[in-house]
C-alpha cells in the first residue's frame, strides 16, 4: 500500500455506490463516471487487471480463487488503494461494487484516512424487493449472440426469440426467482448495513431507484 499523499483537486469527488443487485448500481455509476470525468472503478476489473499484469497482489489473490477461497479483503483493499492511486484518479473516481460487507468499509476507510481523505458521497439506489424479484425474473438472454431483453421493459419483436439472430431466449440461473431470492438475503444479511454506516459519516444520499433510468441519472446529477 502507498503512503504517499495524492495530489486531489479540491472538488475530487470520491463515490460508492449502494444498492440490491439489479437496482442498476453499475449503469448508474457508469453513467456518473462519464458525465464527471472520473474513472467508473469495478472490483471485477481490478481483479482482472492485478492477475493480467502478475502485481504481487494480484498473484496473492490468484491464489486464493485458484484454491475457491474468498480473496481477504486486506487484499483486495490493497489492490482498490493502488488504482485510486493512479493518476486518472485525482478528480476522483466511483467505486461500484465495493465495499459490500461493513469490514470492508471499515478497511476503506482506515486505508483512505491514512492519506488524510474520505468517501464524499454514499449512493444508495432504493429499490424495493418486490421490484428486483420482477426487473430481473423479466430477463431474457440470447445465448447465441448476447442479446438481452426484458419482458416488460424491453421485449423482443417475437415472443422469446432474439431480434438479432432468431435464437430462443432463455432465463439465465442467475434471474431465476431462487437465486435473486438468495442474492437478496445476502444483501439485506452483508451489505444493506452499509446504509446506516454512511448515513452515520453523513455522506449518504437516497435515490429512488424505481424510477426509469434517465430519472433515477438526474436526481443523482442534483446530489453532485
Ligand atoms: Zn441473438
Amino acid at each position: 500500500m502507498r503512503d504517499r499523499l495524492p495530489i486531489r483537486r479540491e472538488d475530487a469527488m470520491k463515490i460508492v455506490m449502494l444498492g440490491a443487485p439489479g437496482a442498476g448500481k453499475g449503469t448508474q455509476a457508469k453513467r456518473i463516471a462519464e458525465a464527471c470525468g472520473i474513472p467508473h472503478i469495478s472490483t471485477g476489473d481490478i481483479f482482472r487487471s492485478n492477475i493480467k499484469a502478475g502485481t504481487e497482489l494480484g498473484q496473492q489473490a490468484k491464489a486464493f480463487m485458484d484454491q475457491g477461497a474468498l480473496v481477504p479483503d486486506e487484499i483486495t483493499v490493497g489492490m482498490l488503494m493502488d488504482r485510486i492511486h493512479e493518476a486518472d484518479c485525482k478528480d476522483g473516481y466511483v467505486l461500484d461494487g465495493f465495499p459490500r460487507t461493513i469490514p470492508q468499509a471499515e478497511s476503506l476507510t482506515e486505508a483512505l484516512s491514512r492519506t488524510g481523505e474520505a468517501i464524499d458521497a454514499a449512493i444508495d439506489i432504493e429499490v424495493p424487493d418486490e421490484d428486483i424479484v420482477l426487473r430481473m425474473g423479466g430477463r431474457r438472454a440470447c445465448l447465441h449472440c448476447g442479446a438481452t431483453y426484458h419482458t416488460c421493459f424491453h421485449p423482443p419483436r417475437l415472443e422469446n426469440i432474439c431480434d438479432h439472430c432468431g435464437h430462443e431466449l432463455v432465463l439465465r440461473d442467475d434471474d431465476k426467482p431462487e437465486t435473486v431470492k438468495t442474492r437478496l438475503e445476502v444483501y439485506h444479511a452483508h451489505t444493506y448495513p452499509l446504509i446506516a454506516y454512511y448515513r452515520a459519516a453523513g455522506v449518504l444520499h437516497e435515490v429512488d431507484g424505481t424510477k426509469n433510468m434517465d430519472q433515477v441519472f438526474a436526481e443523482i446529477r442534483e446530489i453532485l
